[in-house]
């Protein structure tokens, strides 16, 4: 999902548009074209009519673009990285990668979509109004009040308090704020959101059986869609606070040998492979790591190519594999990991080599914890009391 053709760059952040965008667009102007148009003003020569319905929905995935711009902008004052939007076919998704730090950056990231869907409706509404005073067409008049209306729609329903819609975050950061207990905040947060999704599904269902129309299986998706969101964001928090306080240092591999990245595919698998591994650290010709061969990326290559292929010819170079430091937050470097090394992270004290983070690693870490330090503040029955 975070992949996608580079439309725009905007504030720092780069607007990509996923296939499945098209899906959206061809919705909208279809909707536009052959339904809203002809109903309001049956006399628009078609002609004219889809190609107001094609631009009414390039502005409304405009307007789309904007909402999400503004978290991410928002997210950026704030010191939270947000580099990337994606747009496809549920409209736009800004990639916050950082961590939140406080409920005040999740309020105000949260509430800066909504507040740009306001302004933005509000604006398309005016627009209307003084176009009708004003004797402008009638079609213009029309996709600017279409325009408010959708915009002024999609407020409301993004407000609902159902994570991960921004209503849910907003709920989410004032729980958060009010009990300073995040993870309590997201399992209620994301609750409601999984319950309004399935709500969504059902009420998609019952418009299919009842009138039998395609909007039915769009709600059931767009349901669907909230409750697993909802759902991976309570998992996510899971792991945040499992993994909370922890250095790299303490989760991490300690000094797992690297493989030369000058030995064929062939080679590798003959002498070097061993089941429990998903990815090894490789090193050139002067001894240091240069990059990471993951077993799927070894898996891609053909049979009859293993004899002639390096593992440089197929492995990330180390510098585009996530680096951490060994005294950093495990929660911080998690941030960066990235589909290509596929999860996992080097990590070097300066230049020096000293482990790797991989999923394995953390999914350990996730399952066994670590021993709580014993409270300092009651001391253990039997000791005489500090005084
Ligand atoms: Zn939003």
């Amino acid at each position: 999902m975070n992949q996608g053709v580079l439309i725009a760059r905007l504030a720092g952040v780069r607007i990509r548009a996923h296939w499945s965008v098209v899906v959206i667009a061809a919705l909208l102007t279809w909707g536009l074209g052959a339904g809203v148009i002809p109903v309001a003003l049956p006399r628009t020569p078609a002609v004219v009519a889809w190609l107001a319905a094609a631009v009414g929905a390039l502005l409304l995935i405009a307007s789309l673009t904007a909402h999400e711009l503004a978290h991410s902008i928002v997210a950026r004052r704030r010191g939270v990285q947000a580099d990337d939007i994606t747009l496809w076919v549920f409209g736009g998704v800004s990639h916050i990668r950082g961590d939140w730090q406080s409920a005040r950056t999740e309020l105000l990231v949260a509430a800066a979509g909504p507040l740009v869907t306001f302004v933005v409706a509000v604006l398309c509404f005016a627009v209307s109004e003084v176009m009708a005073v004003a004797g402008a067409p009638d079609l213009l008049v029309l996709l600017a009040q279409w325009l408010a209306a959708i915009n002024a729609t999609l407020l409301v329903f993004n407000l609902i308090p159902a994570f991960p819609l921004d209503g849910g975050r907003i709920l989410r950061s004032a729980l958060w704020a009010r009990r300073h207990d995040r993870s309590r905040a997201t399992v209620i947060a994301a609750q409601i959101g999984r319950a309004f999704g399935f709500l969504i599904v059902g009420l998609g269902m019952l418009d299919v059986l009842l009138t039998g129309s395609f909007g039915g299986v769009w709600l059931m998706l767009i349901g669907w869609f909230l409750a697993g969101a909802a759902r991976n964001e309570q998992r996510g928090e899971a792991v945040r606070a499992s993994l909370a306080g922890a250095r790299v240092a303490e989760v991490m591999s300690i000094n797992p040998a690297t493989v030369p990245s000058w030995v064929t595919v062939d080679l590798f698998l003959k002498h070097y492979a061993s089941p429990a591994r998903t990815a090894y650290p490789t090193n050139g010709l002067d001894g240091r790591v240069d990059g990471l061969v993951t077993v799927n990326a070894l898996r891609r290559v053909p049979p009859s190519q293993r004899t002639t292929r390096r593992l440089s010819e197929v492995f990330v170079p180390v510098d585009q594999v996530p680096a951490a430091r060994p005294d950093e937050l495990v929660t911080d470097a998690l941030t960066r990991v990235g589909r290509q090394s596929e999860g996992h992270t080097l990590v070097f004290d300066g230049e020096r080599f000293v482990g790797v983070i991989s999923p394995a690693d953390i999914g350990r870490r996730i399952q066994f914890g670590v021993p709580k330090p014993p409270p300092l503040s009651t001391p253990a029955p039997g000791l005489p009391p500090v005084v």
